[in-house]
């Protein structure tokens, strides 16, 4: 493998912290592979199993796959093989990962805030329809996300992709996955500035590029000009939020090391401003140090967090300008923390007088059929295109005013309401047990059962609420900072070990940005779930002071 290491690094050295023991950090001389990952990665670029897919397995089918490319490389390409069928969680905790796995795959589809034209969207829908049994669910990643994939179709489906604009390149892996960006760049009427050039000189200059395919682990990018920070960038391990200079006008600041799962952290924020043309060389400074000084030695702490964790964010900031940047960076206070909705739902005005409209299936589930109506709806309402959002949602941008009701009603036709209730629109879930081999309880299914019981009883909610349900504690849905987080778990019942959560209480994003509060107490049966949530909310309806009380604020 030829050593990349420090390809962009100037030849200026800050004094780094060191730490009790090597962790694994290239720059500080470790560089023996520390763990069966690292093996894997030294031993051969996952960016180079695309040539085996195309020319070898596809041709020879599932048994030809060589191991290591299974269960580690194929992540590159965005392919990691689902659940069998038939293991419920209770079984699944025996179970290795390998007798686990099904022949068939899971395929991620990266749109990194593009918009996606109706053509874009009609061949998403059509790949669902035709290789992936129907499947094709919108991710809080911002992904197209397919089941059922055999690795026969795996060419065609990237020819499909490739044709409309799209890819699946390292959309899971360690490596730069599928960024989130504004679902509103570019036409919102209160946007700060349009990031919209940034994230695709990113992704033109560095998705696919040797010199940044093998971090520590996955790096997860996010960019936002739009006030209400709504790409969740408390969350991701670098993040682009949109601030304004005194001086330099509409810029960007610089937040880095969020991350859920175990150990969850909150991005900090370097409190700086960086300029539109210079933010691609701002992300390859950051991922130039996770790269060389990320924690390689442990999975469990090898994503950025901690690194900015045992750091601090002024060294962090001192090692991004000195060896990787080779200036210093603008500082500037950084923007204001947003309250409210960040998901863009329902019907808003542009800049150019046109609308953009934001549509919610439940819980991120639809199908290769629904895309295929939704290009057509696209198409035939003259519309520019839609967007994926980080909240599971659709916003379809550009549409004409006089043609607008019309639009609403044919999404309503479709399952994509513009005026959900407020249960349909605050409740997320992973991909769960039904393909996910870490899940531990059944999640999409789960919530939709529970929104349209959630819908029955509280049919008039005059507060959001959001519900996060999760399979397991990675924290795909982002456990943490929903007011209601549901992480999938074991719990015991009249003696039996049963599918149930774990709840935290009262996490936020934006202004009240706070992790949900575990209480031991707190662990509910999958099916005693609706109960539960009813008495939450029924509790928190009697107990707030006023309608102003929001339900982390309650909480806390
Ligand atoms: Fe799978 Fe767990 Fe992530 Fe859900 S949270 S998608 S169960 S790894």
């Amino acid at each position: 493998m030829p050593d990349r290491r420090h390809q962009s690094k100037p030849p200026v050295h800050t004094e780094i912290p060191r730490t009790k023991r090597a962790e694994g950090q290239w720059a500080l001389g470790y560089t023996e592979p520390l763990n069966k990952n690292e093996q894997s990665k030294k031993d051969d670029d996952p960016l180079n199993v695309r040539d085996r897919i195309l020319h070898t397995y596809s041709k020879r089918g599932f048994a030809s796959i060589d191991p290591a490319d299974l269960r580690g490389r194929f992540r590159w390409m965005g392919l990691y093989t689902q659940r069998a069928p038939g293991f419920d969680g209770g079984k699944t905790a025996t179970l290795e990962e390998e007798e686990l796995d099904d022949e068939y795959f899971m395929l991620r589809v990266r749109s990194d805030g593009r918009l996606l034209t109706h053509d874009a969207v009609r061949a998403l829908g059509e790949i669902g329809v035709e290789y992936a049994r129907d499947t094709a669910d919108v991710t809080d990643r911002e992904n197209i996300q397919y089941h059922w994939i055999r690795i026969e179709d795996v060419p065609a489906i990237w020819d499909r992709l490739d044709a409309a604009g799209l890819s699946s390149l390292e959309a899971c892996g360690d490596s730069p996955r599928p960024f989130l960006g504004s679902p509103v760049a570019g036409v919102a009427v209160d946007e700060i500035i349009d990031g919209t050039s940034a994230l695709e000189e990113i992704f033109d200059r560095f998705i696919g590029d040797p010199a940044f395919s093998n971090f520590p682990r996955k790096f997860k990018t996010a960019l936002t000009g739009h006030p209400s920070h709504d790409v969740s960038p408390e969350t991701n391990d670098v993040a682009f939020v949109g601030t304004v200079h005194p001086v330099h006008g509409p810029g960007f600041d610089l937040w880095v090391g969020g991350g859920l799962s175990t150990n969850p952290m909150l991005a900090a924020k370097m409190g700086v401003w960086i300029p539109l043309e210079e933010v691609p060389d701002a992300w390859s400074a950051v991922a130039g140090v996770f790269r060389d000084y990320g924690y390689r030695r442990l999975r469990s702490r090898a994503r950025l967090k901690f690194l900015v964790a045992d750091w601090g964010i002024e060294k962090f900031r001192e090692v991004v300008e000195k060896e990787y940047l080779g200036r210093e960076l603008v500082s500037c206070p950084s923007p204001a923390s947003p309250v409210g909705h960040r998901d863009h739902i329902g019907v808003h005005d542009q800049k150019d007088g046109k609308k953009y409209v934001g549509v919610a299936p439940i819980a991120g589930r639809i199908s290769g059929t629904l895309l295929v109506q939704l290009a057509d709806a696209i198409e035939e309402f003259g519309v520019a295109g839609a967007r994926l959002t980080p909240y599971q949602k659709i916003v379809l941008i550009g549409v004409e005013p006089e043609r607008l009701e019309a639009l609403v009603a044919r999404l309503d036709e479709i399952g994509l309401s513009a005026r959900p209730s407020t249960w349909r629109r605050n409740t997320m879930a992973c991909t769960g047990i039904e393909f996910c081999k870490l899940a531990i309880v059944d999640t999409k299914e789960r919530a939709r059962r529970l929104v349209g019981e959630l819908e029955q009883r509280f049919p008039d909610l005059d507060t959001p609420i959001t519900v996060n349900v999760n399979g397991c504690p990675n924290a795909c849905a982002r456990t943490q900072v929903a007011d209601i987080g549901l992480k999938g778990q074991l719990v015991m019942h009249e003696g039996q070990q049963v599918e149930g959560f774990q709840v935290h209480l009262g996490g936020a994003t934006g202004l009240q940005a706070n992790f949900g509060r575990k209480l031991r107490a707190h662990k509910v049966t999958s099916a005693g779930l609706d109960d539960y949530i009813t008495a939450v909310v029924s509790n928190y309806l009697q107990d707030r002071v006023d309608l102003g009380e929001d339900f982390a604020t309650w909480v806390a």
